[in-house]
């Protein structure tokens, strides 16, 4: 039986920033299986306090501690096999589980960048490397060189590593805006790659790519941005869901929603209805946001609840950067260094 829906309370800033403070001190014993991606759950936890306005809630030496966290899982000066690792926990001695994944690379990334670090310690040139040899010949990329999953997500994880140390020298733009084209699905919207169903994560994955690469309007025909639209302004209930038929999760409402914003079509949707959506699914007792209301609260669904929230024009919050998910401050940041490294 369904749970009524909670009525939507007010923002809990303070909640939510004591929430991203914990993650980043402890992680519950339920979600140690979860170690494989932890630089994914640093990022949430740092850009989620960035967007709250409260990066200064840690001390600066804890800070200061997690940029050399996030440098002692670089593997650098190691060819294809460069990047950034996920945990601590991975082996760091010479093996063949010492690699770089670009997922985890794009998220070390940002988060070095939301701390305020000059990513001088980056080994660029190598990870250009790295993303060179993920590329497969359709376009798409492989999370890591010694074999794994190739789709959506790691293509747009290629094109943020590239946007954000501005070298696109090792990523063949036509063969990965073909993949692209070739995923969109008899529906419109994009799926993981071509043939397979159209999703609301995947089809941010493909747009934010093109948006990221400055093609949007190239590759895509006017028809294929209305019909695009189109799908994605169909998937808001209250909120937003990932497919046709599927139940509306908290998380979408920054998938669709960042999507919608890229399409400049953001203004076509309900902000209000879905801005009550996302704050029923807030956890009013130790904050985070969970996918719905009836749902535990998840540092995934706590940071994209606060992504689309920002997006909406949230007034606590940091305005953001929709293609690359991080705040506005961050991305100045980064054009900052982009105009140091160019002079
Ligand atoms: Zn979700």
């Amino acid at each position: 039986m369904d749970l009524p829906r909670r009525p939507p309370a007010e923002l809990d800033t303070m909640r939510h920033a004591q929430y991203f403070k914990r993650i980043t001190q402890i992680m519950p014993w339920q979600m140690a299986s979860y170690d494989s991606i932890r630089m994914l759950f640093g990022f949430f936890a740092i850009s989620g306090l960035d967007l709250l306005n409260s990066l200064k809630i840690l001390k600066e030496e804890d800070r200061l501690g997690a940029v050399e966290w996030i440098y002692r899982l670089q593997v650098k000066e190691a060819g294809g096999r460069s990047g950034f690792q996920a945990s601590t926990m991975l082996p760091d001695e010479p093996s063949e589980y010492l690699c770089g994944h670009l997922s985890m690379t794009y998220t070390a990334l940002a988060t070095l960048l939301t701390l305020g670090d000059d990513l001088s310690r980056v080994d660029k040139k190598s990870i250009i490397e790295g993303i060179r040899s993920c590329q497969n010949p359709d376009g798409c990329f492989i999370a890591m060189i010694t074999g794994s999953e190739s789709d959506m997500r790691f293509l747009y994880s290629a094109c943020c590593i590239c946007a954000i140390l501005d070298d696109w020298s090792g990523f063949n733009k036509d063969r990965a805006i073909d993949y692209i084209i070739k995923s969109i699905s008899y529906d419109g919207a994009m799926g993981q790659g071509p043939g397979l169903e159209s999703h609301g994560g995947s089809t941010f994955c493909a747009v934010a790519s093109l948006y990221l690469m400055n093609e949007l309007h190239n590759a895509l025909t006017l028809e294929q941005l209305e019909r695009l639209r189109r799908w994605c302004l169909m998937r808001q209930n209250d909120g937003f869901q990932g497919r046709p038929g599927k139940p509306t999760d908290t998380c979408y409402s920054f998938w669709v929603g960042a999507t919608l914003h890229m399409l400049d079509v953001q203004q076509y949707s309900d902000a209000e209805e879905n801005r009550e959506y996302v704050l029923s699914t807030q956890d009013t007792r130790i904050g985070g946001f969970a996918k719905s209301y009836d749902m535990r609260a998840d540092p995934l669904h706590a940071y994209l609840g606060l992504s689309a929230l920002s997006l909406l024009g949230e007034p606590a919050l940091q305005p953001m950067n929709a293609a690359l998910n991080i705040s506005n401050r961050a991305y100045a940041h980064l054009k900052d260094l982009h105009k140091k490294w160019n002079q």
